[in-house]
Formats: C-alpha cells, structure tokens, sequence
C-alpha cells in the first residue's frame, strides 16, 4: 500500500493505492461514505488488501482530504470530472470494477450512466439512491452489478434497493430477514448478484468480503487445449442422421481428428513436431489428470490406451511406445497423453543421455533447431496409417 496524490480540477485529493503500480494491471476504484469518520473514510481497505493479494490495482481516495471535493458538497457534475480526471492520471480507460459505498454507491451510478465506458462492472454497498433517476437506475442495470445490503440497515433502509432489482428484473419478494444468521446469502439473477446479511447495519461487514473478492477476481483464461476442442467442427454423433454424421466425421478427420469417442480423441502433433507418430490422446472433458478421471473415464482409459498404442506399433512398427501425460498448467491443465514410438535402431538425438530423450526432441523442435523438425509428410503418412489400423475390423483387435 503506498500513498498518491490525484490532481483533480479542484486541487490535489490524498489516496491510497494497493496493488501492483502498473497501468497494464486491471484496476478498481473505491468510493467512500459521506462520512468523515475514520472507520468510513477506510472502509474499502480490508477488501483493497485482499484484491492486492490477488495482485488487482485498487486506489481509495480520501475525498474528505479536501475541503472541495468532501462527500455531500462536491456536486455529481465535479464528482464525474474527478473520477474521469483519476482515470486519465492513473493511464486506465476502463476499470475493472467501480465500488461505491452509501453516498459514494449513488454517485457511482449516476456517473456510470453518463459514462458507461469508464468500468466494466459496479459494485454497490448499500447505496444512496436518493438523488437518482430510474432512467440511470435502468441504465446500469445493463453492466455486471453486485449489490449488497444488511437488512438491519437503519441509515438507508434495504427497502431503497428495490428500483435497482426491479431494473435488473429481479422479482424480489422471496429475499425476507432470516433468523440473524452470520451467514451472507447470495442470489445471481443475470447481470446482477444480490448479497444480503441479517446483520451489519450500514457497514461493508467482514461477512461480505470472501463473495466480494471472488466477484471482482477475473476468471482465469480459458483453457488452450479445451478452446482447440471448441474449434473442432461440430461433433454430430448424437444426431439421428446417418448423411450428416459422416458429414460431420469428414470434417473433424480433416480438422486432424484421426478417432474419437465420447471420452477421448486422437490427434498427430500439430508442426512443429520432433517425432513421427507423436499422437495425443485428449480427454474430451477438462481436468487435470487421472486422480480426478469420472467413473467411467477411469474404467475406459486402459482399453483406449491399449487399443491406441497397439495401432501406433502396428502402423510404424516401433519398438515399444513411450506414455507421457502431465496436464501442466501451460496446456490449461487438460488431460492428454502423449504417445511416443521408440525405434532401437533409430535412436533420439541426445539431449540427457537418458530414455527421456524421445519427449525432448518436442523440445528441440520448438526451438528450431536445425534438423529437429519431423517431415510433415511422414507424419501424416503414419497418422492415417493408425487411423487405418483402429478402423480397420481385422485390428488392432481389444483382446487381451
Ligand atoms: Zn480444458
């Protein structure tokens, strides 16, 4: 946590900042209370220090700290100018979330309606609605909104949330006080999530913290290998249809699909590729690795193992086959096992001296290194060679 100065038009305003100072990291900007009291002027920091620790940029600015732009006397017109002047000086064009608390929670959507550019998403805690319109209620309503409220709240009452659920279509009426339960509770309706407590007056409680982390954090990327599943042309094999199920297998065989269940798939690696027949076999499900195989994933994978490496000596005529599956974070941490053919007399280049060689040629390929690469004819050729040898009724057969 360190110290900045905004330099707004109406003079400099003390704040704080957690986080990594980068303007490549996403930030989020928390507006205070009217208060002028310690423990409302720092409210927002318990939730900041846990974004840090997710390493999200936050900024608390501490409007109190000039006379110009204390909370309750600085107009919405010079409260917008603030907010858009901190962007331009923090070099962010949108923030990842805008939190506002009670007073701030108003002024925060009445300057999203203008801008609806400035923050991908608005987090409101108890918010003052007193000064705005339902065209800028209805407005926000369009944005990822958390909105979080204490039924016990005597300062703005929980009743004042209702034109915010009813823009965001919320039917309301279910939620009623419970039995003073610590507990949050939580309802997702579209873009809104509703958080309640029975207890915490007109304060952004410890209880609502952990949900609060959790809805601002960013899902982490999608997997690589799930997304290289999605591109696939469709899989039409639950479809009645015999014409368009073959139509549907010619497309993913020319997509490099070389045989597929409903569990598993079969690729050659893709260029650049250090070993001939290096295929893949890919779990059609996303997880880790074996210690999280369903059920039936785990009954299945030894026979499509064998089957598998059975038609990949059969069509190369390798000597043994080498099984490598890591599901490391780099490929998305998806389940696929690399399958080797290993010749005696056509040994890898060296690269440790030990049977580990033949996965480290991938790695030499990678690099570029001269004459690392497999023919890519050869490939192919061996592909459809282990495509022929699973469709082909006479082998290689699932016996023991
Ligand atoms: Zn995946």
């Amino acid at each position: 946590m360190t110290s900045l100065t905004l330099d707004t038009h109406l003079g400099a305003v003390d704040a704080l900042e957690f986080g990594p100072r980068s303007s490549q990291i996403d930030l989020v900007l928390c507006i205070q209370g009217k208060s002028p009291n310690t423990d409302v002027v720092t409210e927002w920091h318990p939730l900041a220090r846990l974004l840090q620790d997710k390493s999200i940029r936050v900024v608390v600015p501490n409007l109190h700290s000039n006379e110009r732009t204390r909370p309750g006397t600085i107009s919405q017109e010079d409260f917008d100018r603030l907010v858009l002047g901190a962007l331009t000086q923090l070099k962010v064009k949108t923030l990842l979330c805008l939190c506002g608390k009670s007073w701030g929670g108003g002024r925060c959507v009445a300057f999203l309606a203008e801008h609806p550019t400035a923050a991908t998403s608005l987090m409101l805690i108890a918010p003052s609605l007193k000064e705005t319109t339902a065209g800028m209620v209805s407005d926000v309503a369009q944005k990822r909104t958390l909105l979080a409220w204490a039924w016990d709240d005597t300062v703005v009452p929980i009743a004042a949330a209702q034109p915010l659920l009813e823009a965001f279509g919320h039917p309301g009426g279910d939620d009623v006080p419970g039995t003073a339960s610590a507990a949050p509770s939580t309802v997702e309706h579209g873009l809104l999530t509703w958080i309640t407590v029975d207890v915490g007056d007109h304060r952004i409680v410890p209880e609502y913290l952990p949900a609060l982390v959790k809805w601002v954090t960013p899902a982490p990327p999608p997997c690589k290998m799930c997304a290289k599943l999605a591109a696939l042309p469709a899989d039409c094999a639950s479809l009645g249809d015999a014409g368009l199920q073959a139509a549907a297998a010619a497309a993913r065989a020319s997509a490099g699909v070389l045989w597929e269940d409903s569990f598993w798939l079969v690729m050659h690696k893709r260029p650049p590729c250090g070993v001939v027949g290096h295929l893949q076999l890919i779990s059609k499900r996303h997880f880790q690795g074996p210690s999280t195989f369903s059920n039936a994933e785990a009954t299945i994978f030894g026979v499509t193992l064998r089957r598998c490496e059975r038609a990949l000596e059969q069509a190369t005529g390798c000597d043994r086959v080498y099984t490598a599956a890591l599901g490391s974070p780099k490929s998305g941490g998806h389940f696929h096992a690399h399958m080797m053919p290993v010749f005696d007399d056509k040994p890898p280049e060296e690269v440790t001296g030990t049977p580990f060689d033949i996965f480290l040629q991938e790695k030499l390929a990678a690099d570029g290194v001269e004459g690392a690469a497999a023919d890519e004819a050869e490939c192919a050729r061996v592909a459809e060679a282990w495509r022929f040898a699973m469709h082909d009724p006479r082998g290689p057969p699932n016996l023991p």
